[in-house]
């Protein structure tokens, strides 16, 4: 497991590196990466504070992910989770603000 940022989409808002609690995420001429993708240990912090969704997250081989990337998207107080393979949406896990701690 481990994070990708995307550059392009990053708009150096330092969310990120205020979320990560390994100190992992580091900014240089305004675009955030990742110092050590071996270090990050999946806690998905910076990616729920991304608005530009510029980081995505790879699920490893060793909790069954081969290679699906996870992306996040917040809507009002929807919470999206989404699983792609390759271009493609393959599952999305909407979660409503209001209601996550209901059960
Ligand atoms: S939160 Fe997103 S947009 Fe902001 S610095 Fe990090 S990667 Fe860039
Ligand atoms: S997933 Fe967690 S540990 Fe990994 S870079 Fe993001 S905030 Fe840091």
């Amino acid at each position: 497991m481990s994070i990708k940022i995307n550059q392009d989409k990053c708009i150096g808002c330092r969310k990120c590196i205020e979320a990560c609690p390994g100190n992992l995420i580091k900014l240089d001429n305004k675009k955030a990466f990742i110092k050590r993708e071996r270090d990050c240990w999946g806690c998905t912090s910076c990616l729920k504070e991304c608005k530009a969704q510029a980081i995505e997250f790879y699920l490893g081989a060793d909790v069954g992910g081969r290679g699906t990337i996870l992306t996040f998207k917040e809507e009002g107080l929807i919470k999206h989770w989404i699983f792609s393979k390759g271009e493609k949406e393959i599952r999305t896990i909407d979660i409503n603000s209001l209601e996550s701690n209901k059960y």
